[in-house]
């Protein structure tokens, strides 16, 4: 643990020291942005201003008063007084921070030197407690009619969680293959050798991969002229069990030098238990395709989380940050107060992860979830841990719910995990139907979690506690689990 901490802590210095070492595509920035920065928006019109910030939107973004308009300016912090540039673009207002006059005493050099152009983090210019500072405040305002929240759980080591990666490849204008992650709100490729919220290791097999593009004949795709092969690679590293899973993600399934390129890449990262080969045709943003052939391996890894083990495919979500999800579940199986005898519903369950371990303490889980591959991990994963009172369906959870209401049926504590849209009426007027005592709703939007906490609490429940977690540093997401009592 110390080793990796000190590994890490090296990793950042470096960035923030040197600018960003090796980079053969876009120059990177470190540091906030200087005086003189040209504007982004060659040929639009655009304004320089001078504003001063008074307060942050729910996406860490600076707001700032200019004539009649409220702007909305990225990397700005309250109290600071700064240049902008204002375009215009159709009927929306872009603004982008030139120069920080009066810097606050809050921000920080942000250690990423790719942080300005990428927009995968918005919160690095901010200190860990500004950041717990922002989450919490945000998540008490939007809470306020609900309960008062707890103090969030915050990381005590706030980068390398991500335990999946994604690198898009492509080539530059000297038709050099790069790859990296997409500059922000487009889909041009930042050529980056390291993305520090990712697992590190992700990153050194992603640059072994970019190093054998450029020496072979493996061509990255062109979503403009849809040649080439490649379009990304998926990593998924299993931070307990050290395996790691490897997805190329391809525009064919023809394979050119397969043989060649699976020796090469075991033989430099022996840490690589499984490789796939996913095909995706189609002309779209989703990342994977449906045709999957293993390479080599069992194509899929094994992980451990509170003190269960968990096969994850492919396809299937498995929560980013697991040290954080560890205490989020903690707090989830806290909240639901079970004595080994109540009926529990694990809805939207993945994999099974929360029903899995809540397993332990109820007397039946019952896990529904739409995703066929993560419905197959959960009913293999309760059987490797000798799980015998779970039953996992697929579904939709809010069909599932509505059919269990018809029937009849009873359960005594509904544990929910919604994607980021929430949940829909179906699923919730059909909780109201089978009255459990408690609802445990955890969250990764706590915006669509508020308007759902609503409909509950004007249909029979009371909010008795909220528990905001810090599962993804450096961005403006925050994760929520709150805790409902039926009367
Ligand atoms: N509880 C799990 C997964 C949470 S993510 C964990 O902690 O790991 C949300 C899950 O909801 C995803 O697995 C997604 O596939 C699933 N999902 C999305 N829409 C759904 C629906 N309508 N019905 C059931 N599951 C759904």
């Amino acid at each position: 643990m110390s080793k990796r901490k000190n590994k890490s802590k090296k990793r950042h210095q470096g960035n923030a020291n040197k600018g960003g070492g090796p980079n053969k595509g876009k120059a990177p920035r470190s540091g906030p942005p200087k005086k003189g920065k040209p504007p982004r928006h060659r040929g639009q019109k655009s304004v320089t201003a001078e504003v001063t910030c008074t307060g942050l939107t729910h996406e860490g973004k600076g707001i700032a008063q200019w004539k009649n308009e409220k702007l909305e300016v990225p990397h700005l912090l309250p109290g600071e007084r700064a240049e902008v540039i204002i375009s215009q673009k159709g009927k929306f207002t872009d603004v982008e921070l030139k120069h920080v006059i009066e810097a606050s005493k809050e921000r920080v050099d942000p250690p990423c030197p790719y942080y300005y152009e990428c927009g995968g983090c918005q919160l690095q210019h901010m200190s860990n407690a500004t950041q717990a500072d922002f989450k919490q405040q945000a998540i008490n305002e939007l809470m306020k009619p609900f309960a008062k929240p707890a103090p969030i759980f915050t990381m005590e080591h706030p980068y390398d969680y991500r335990n999946k990666s994604h690198t898009t490849y492509g080539m530059n204008h000297k038709r050099q293959v790069v790859g990296g992650l997409y500059e922000q709100n487009s889909h041009d490729i930042i050529d980056m050798d390291q993305c520090l919220i990712h697992d590190p290791k992700a990153d050194d097999i992603a640059n072994t991969i970019k190093e054998y593009m450029r020496k072979t004949k493996m061509q990255p795709y062109n979503e403009d002229t849809g040649h080439g092969f490649l379009r990304h690679v998926l990593i998924k590293v299993g931070k307990v069990s050290g395996e790691i899973m490897v997805v190329l993600v391809a525009a064919s399934s023809e394979f050119k030098g397969k043989n060649n390129f699976v020796k090469t890449m075991r033989k430099g990262h022996p840490e690589i238990t499984t490789m796939l080969l996913n095909v995706n045709k189609r002309d779209t943003s989703v990342v994977l395709g449906d045709q999957e052939k293993v390479l080599f391996g069992k194509g899929t890894i094994t992980d451990t989380l509170c003190g269960l083990e968990f096969e994850i495919s492919a396809k299937s979500f498995y929560q980013i940050n697991p040290v954080q999800t560890e205490k989020l579940y903690g707090k989830a199986i806290e909240m639901a107060e079970l004595s080994g005898k109540e009926t529990v519903i694990d809805a939207y369950c993945g994999i099974g992860t929360i029903g899995l371990v809540a397993s332990k303490k109820a007397g039946n889980v019952i896990g529904v979830e739409l995703n066929k591959d993560a419905v197959k991990d959960a009913i293999r994963n309760s059987k490797r841990n000798g799980v015998t009172n779970a039953r996992f369906y697929q579904g939709d959870a809010g069909k599932f719910m509505v059919d269990m209401a018809a029937r009849g049926e009873k359960a005594d504590v509904v544990i929910m995990d919604p994607p980021r849209s929430g949940s829909d009426e179906a699923f919730l007027s059909s909780v109201v139907k089978l009255k459990p005592e408690k609802v445990v709703y955890v969250s990764c939007n706590p915006e669509t979690q508020a308007r759902d906490l609503e409909y509950l609490t004007k249909n029979g429940y009371k909010v008795e506690g909220i528990q905001p977690v810090d599962m993804f540093p450096q961005t403006y997401h925050v994760e929520t689990v709150a805790k409902l009592v039926r009367g």
